[in-house]
């Protein structure tokens, strides 16, 4: 959530006059949903990615203690707030609630400024929170995602892309003999050489999933989801060329007179079994052929991961089929 944008809750009760009661007092100020059992609630969460949510304990399903404990164990639900709204509230079940994973508890009868007290609290702490994440995710240098927002990314495509059967691609993007370049211009100049590659890299026209980051030093990442091998060359080609059409002077490079990079890429049908991993390690392979042949080039190839083949694969635990 950016500091600008109204906040999202889920409300999960499974008596619709606690849900247009809340409703009433939060719906000016945030987005809401809403379910009346916990099997829809679960599948909102994970298709909402709300901010908070306000679970009831006792529904007649599965009680919310049950559910809250789903959620945090779920990677994609584990960093939303939730606060329990329950008329059980000795100190027992207080406890019981907390240790379940929710944050705070709002008693019924619900009293409208307490309520509002609570979610305007916690959606504070979580717009601080999500900011200091993507300040985590980001590099200083080139503002664009760093390793760790990589890392992130991947692993999420990677499960969806084995959920869905379509392929992924990646590419491993290093600048072309960038240690001569430092030698030469100075580390400083060296610095706006990565930027303004970075820039370039970002500056091809892409779809809205394809993600480019800087892997560390000189190399940087691209990873294009649901993008089959034909495209995965046709884009590669692109980040390639657009870096070299911007003719930044090297002056000490025997491959060109501009600065250029060589491409190692590799399109992968993820499966659970298997972890990203592989892919990384195929698209480094690649970019060890293309400056082997001589750089300013992309190699790339098709990688084929065989469930059953357990040299390649995490344990299945790491990566559960979701
Ligand atoms: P190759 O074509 O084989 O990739 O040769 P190279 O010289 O690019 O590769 P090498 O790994 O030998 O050198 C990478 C250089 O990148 C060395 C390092 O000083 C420079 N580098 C890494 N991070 C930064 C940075 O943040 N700023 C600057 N200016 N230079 C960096
Ligand atoms: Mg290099
Ligand atoms: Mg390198």
């Amino acid at each position: 959530m950016k500091a600008d944008e109204k906040g999202t809750i889920l409300l999960i009760d499974d008596e619709p006059v606690i849900i247009d009661f809340l409703r009433a007092i939060l719906e000016a100020e945030y987005a809401l949903f809403y379910a009346t059992d916990p099997f829809d609630g679960l599948a909102l969460a994970r298709a909402k990615q709300p901010d908070l949510i306000l679970l009831d304990i006792a529904m007649p399903e599965a009680d919310g203690y049950h559910l809250c404990r789903t959620l945090k164990s779920d990677v994609l639900t584990q960093s939303i707030p939730i606060i329990f709204i329950t008329a059980l509230t000795s100190p027992d079940d207080e406890t019981r609630g907390l240790e379940a994973g929710a944050v705070d508890y709002i008693a019924k009868p619900i009293n409208t400024s307490v309520v509002k007290a609570r979610v305007g609290n916690h959606m504070e702490l979580k717009k601080q929170r999500d900011f200091l994440e993507t300040l985590a995710s980001v590099d200083a240098l080139t503002g664009i995602p760093n390793r760790r927002g990589f890392d992130d990314y991947l692993d999420r495509e990677w499960r969806r892309a084995a959920r869905t059967g379509t392929p992924l691609s990646l590419l491993m993007i290093d600048i072309d003999h960038f240690k001569s370049y430092n030698d030469n211009h100075g580390h400083l100049t060296g610095d706006d050489c990565l930027k303004a590659v970075a820039q370039h890299l970002t500056n091809v026209p892409r779809r809205g999933g394809d993600l480019v980051a800087r892997f560390g030093g000189e190399e940087f990442m691209a990873v294009l989801p649901d993008t089959p091998f034909d495209s995965l060359r046709f884009m590669a080609e692109k980040f390639r060329s657009n870096v070299e059409a911007a003719r930044i002077s090297h002056g000490s490079s025997p491959v060109s007179e501009v600065v250029t990079v060589s491409v190692g890429a590799a399109t992968v049908v993820p499966v659970h079994q298997c972890s990203p991993l592989v892919l990384i390690e195929k698209a480094d392979q690649m970019l060890y052929l293309a400056k082997c042949q001589g750089r300013n080039r992309v190699v790339a190839e098709v990688l084929s991961v065989d469930p059953c083949d357990m040299r390649d694969a995490m344990s299945a635990s790491a990566y559960p089929e979701k």
